[in-house]
């Protein structure tokens, strides 16, 4: 399993369905990657091993994993394939999981289970609604995704959060900087064994505003979507 806490600051490109092999071996060729942090490029499934990674502080991971670890699943891949890959993270229930695939808290849990006993590490997507966050929920959502979806195996060397709000998802809309970094305080204090998690935060992150939000004191991180498929802005962020 990768030793999170040599890095200071864990970023994650998400390309969701996105990419072809050009692009893949441009971008490698352009990625210029700050060793003090743990940067983690996420292309679609059949692209993983064509990545180069070869840099100190480079990972390549998935975008989603199977609930079930074998069996008559057509179109599945399982844990135990990623780490016959040689792949270390795995991002789970993100939000366009959950809108689109009907992605539950149930299974999330399950499949952060199987990632964390093949010593790969899930990446766990919360994040309320602009409805609930209007409704002033934020916190009540926050709280039950995290003790339906984190595997009660999981702790702050195996696994990470990621704070999504679901609003802030492609739209270029962002919560201040202080509410960033006060939910992410609100995260770590749900229990005490939340408090030296790493929670990064996704949700419209660019060149322009990466690095005050990593620099919150309670963000360790970023996941990055749109701004992570273009490689030049892609480097600023992790600079
Ligand atoms: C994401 O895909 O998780 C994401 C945060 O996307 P974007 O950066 O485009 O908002």
């Amino acid at each position: 399993m990768v030793n999170l806490s040599k890095y200071s600051s864990i970023f994650i490109a998400n390309w969701k369905l996105n990419g072809n092999i050009s692009f893949l071996n441009k971008y490698c060729e352009n990625l210029k990657i700050n060793s003090n942090n743990c940067t983690i490029i996420c292309p679609p499934s059949i692209y993983l091993k064509s990545l180069k990674i070869n840099k100190e502080g480079l990972f390549c991971g998935a975008q989603d994993i199977s609930r079930f670890n074998e069996g008559a699943f057509t179109g599945e891949l399982s844990a135990s394939m990623l780490k016959d890959n040689n792949i270390h993270f795995c991002i789970i229930g993100h939000s366009e999981r959950r809108q689109y695939f009907n992605e539950t808290n149930e299974n999330i849990k399950i499949k952060g289970e199987n990632l964390i006993n093949q010593n790969i590490i899930p990446v766990i997507c919360i994040g309320e609604t602009l409805e609930q966050k209007k409704e002033n929920q934020t916190e009540n959502i926050l709280s039950k995704q995290i003790s339906e979806c984190i595997p009660d195996l999981a702790n702050n060397q195996n696994a990470i959060i990621a704070y999504e709000p679901v609003w802030a998802i492609g739209t270029g809309l962002t919560p201040t900087f202080n509410e960033i970094n006060m939910v992410h305080g609100i995260i770590k204090n749900f229990d005490s064994k939340l408090s030296h998690f790493k929670v990064i935060y996704g949700g419209s992150v660019k060149s322009n505003n990466s690095k005050e939000i990593n620099a919150l004191n309670h963000v360790d991180g970023c996941l990055i979507g749109g701004a992570s498929l273009k490689v030049e802005e892609f480097n600023t962020i992790i600079s």
